[in-house]
């Protein structure tokens, strides 16, 4: 069946893992605290405090405890849609004042630009939240990406290992999987889209990964890339 749709895992495969890691994630360690301290008293922010609040006890007057909260939520890496939702906030503050542009590997745009051009719709999939997708293509290194995509999903599809995920993306597509093809770095997300009858590619990142190509390459069904470019659509 011909590919008529692509979706992409970001982190580790579209953009350097290294991104999120090491600039992401510690600028939101270090500036929730700021951030809610002066914008606590706002309705987008107030409202996921209450929320927060109302799950962890803390009454909506304690700015203090919401900081300490948040923090340790961050060092945990904890997957909560109340925590990305204030990230998201955070990052969106700093792209705009240009602190930091969001990292895609060099050989993406325009192959991404290609397969636009041959009528593929372009998805994304990732665990951060849809709005924090969205802002990493809004303010990339190659400028505004976000006209090569039709939509982007987040883990409110599911969890990215497991099969019935996938089977939910296509529905959301409104597709055949087999007329899917999904890139990622992770064998599990892999294994799981393949489960659920999609094809796919396994992006192996020198940046990202010591995996070797080759290897990698002898052992799995999974056909390996180590750029776009190399990407063949059946
Ligand atoms: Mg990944």
């Amino acid at each position: 069946m011909k590919i008529v749709a692509i979706v992409t895992d970001i982190e580790g495969t579209t953009s350097s893992s290294g991104f999120a890691h090491n600039v992401l994630y510690p600028y939101a360690l270090k500036q929730i605290g700021n951030f809610i301290r002066e914008h606590h008293e706002e309705r987008d922010v107030m409202r996921v405090l209450v929320r927060i609040g109302d799950r962890a006890g803390i009454p909506l007057h304690n700015t203090e405890g919401f900081v300490k909260l948040l923090q340790q939520w961050i060092r945990e890496d904890r997957d909560d849609v109340d925590l990305k939702l204030l990230q998201g906030m955070v990052w969106e503050r700093a792209y705009k004042q240009g602190l930091f542009q969001s990292h895609v590997y060099a050989d993406v745009p325009e192959v991404l630009q290609q397969w636009q051009n041959r009528e593929c719709n372009l998805y994304t999939f990732s665990s951060a939240s849809v709005k924090a997708q969205q802002l990493y293509f809004r303010f990339s290194d190659f400028g505004d990406m976000r006209l090569l995509f039709s939509g982007y999903f987040d883990t409110s599809m599911g969890a990215k290992r497991d099969v019935q995920t996938y089977a939910n993306i296509a529905q959301a597509i409104a597709l055949d999987p087999e007329a899917i093809l999904f890139i990622s770095d992770d064998k599990d997300e892999l294994d799981a889209a393949e489960a659920a009858g999609m094809n796919t590619t396994w992006v192996i990142r020198s940046q990202d990964t010591s995996l070797d190509p080759e290897r990698v390459r002898q052992k799995t069904s999974h056909p390996v890339v180590t750029s776009f470019e190399q990407i063949e659509l059946a």
